[in-house]
């Protein structure tokens, strides 16, 4: 790493300096909390394992600290920023920076596919950021779900919402994220991340997570559409049993004997919760059903 210049950002001085140069106010709607430890940095970027081979999306890029790193590390960076009083922010702190582009847009406006296919010709993209927590579920499933090329996320999100992507059936936290995160990718927790890294400080603690795309599923699908729907169904009233999780949920429309039968073809006790299935199990209950659409 001796030949890369050090980015200027990343510690509360510098970050201080450039907040008060341009009168900056936090809009605490954008989930604005910036990264001021620069270990942190280091961490993220060596956890998402950037090449100069790679074309990297970060989602909100704030006043550009993370983005400086990764215009070292990557070939291309694009940094979609919501909040148009950034914008000349990240114009100064990027300025010696070529290999960066800033878009002024909703990352939720964005059609990221279309990004991926124009600016990297269609091979899988690396996606980098520090998340607006309001909005970490809709922007990772948006990810997986349009079949966006990526090839791994790495991302600051908060430490509950971590928690949730890696969990299996048996805890509190396993739920419709757990499974469709390990449906899409292998989650691996890098890092626990205390508010005080952050300016402001959020009031809840951070985890960097990683998740790294399957080339295949881990779990034979026949109809996707119908398993998530399924898993939607389970946790929707997760305190019911699985058969009347399914019965009384307006999406699908299979009647009581049908269900029945199906839980157990599976093998499955009559009376269990959805939230007690594996991936694999809510897969095969998927195909048993899809058979009798
Ligand atoms: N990357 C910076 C850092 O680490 O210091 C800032 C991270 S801050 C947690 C989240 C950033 O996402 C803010 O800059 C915020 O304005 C931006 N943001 C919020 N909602 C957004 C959206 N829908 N689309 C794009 N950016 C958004």
């Amino acid at each position: 790493m001796s030949d890369v210049r050090k980015p200027g950002l990343g510690n509360p001085q510098e970050t201080i300096a450039v907040l008060n140069k341009y009168q900056f106010t936090f809009q605490k709607k954008f989930g604005q909390n910036f990264l001021i430890d620069t270990h942190v940095l280091d961490k993220i970027i060596r956890a998402a394992d950037i090449t100069k081979d790679d074309f990297v999306l970060e989602i909100g890029p704030g006043i550009g600290t993370m983005t400086q790193y990764l215009a070292e590390a990557a070939g291309e960076v694009c940094a979609v920023e919501i909040d148009k009083n950034l914008i000349p922010i990240l114009q100064d702190t990027l300025k010696d920076y070529d290999n960066v582009t800033v878009i002024n847009n909703d990352i939720l406006k964005v059609d990221i596919r279309k990004m991926a296919d124009e600016k990297n010709q269609g091979r899988p993209i690396k996606v980098v950021a520090n998340l607006p927590y309001y909005i970490t579920t809709p922007i990772i499933m948006g990810l997986f779900e349009n079949h966006v090329p990526v090839e791994s996320i790495t991302v600051m999100v908060q430490k509950e919402v971590a928690d949730r992507m890696q969990v299996g059936p048996g805890t509190k936290d396993y739920g419709a994220l757990s499974l469709a995160v390990q449906y899409y990718a292998e989650p691996y927790i890098v890092a626990n991340v205390p508010p005080n890294c952050f300016m402001p400080r959020p009031k809840v603690g951070s985890a960097v997570i990683r998740l790294t795309r399957h080339s295949q599923p881990p779990v034979q699908v026949n109809n996707e559409k119908l398993m998530f729907q399924i898993i939607r169904a389970s946790f929707n009233q997760r305190r019911k049993t699985l058969a009347n999780s399914l019965k009384n949920y307006e999406g699908l429309s299979f009647d009581k004997e049908e269900i029945e039968q199906a839980i157990a073809a599976c093998g499955f006790q009559p009376a269990i919760r959805g939230e007690a299935l594996s991936l694999e199990e809510f897969a095969i209950l998927s195909n048993v059903l899809d058979k009798r659409l």
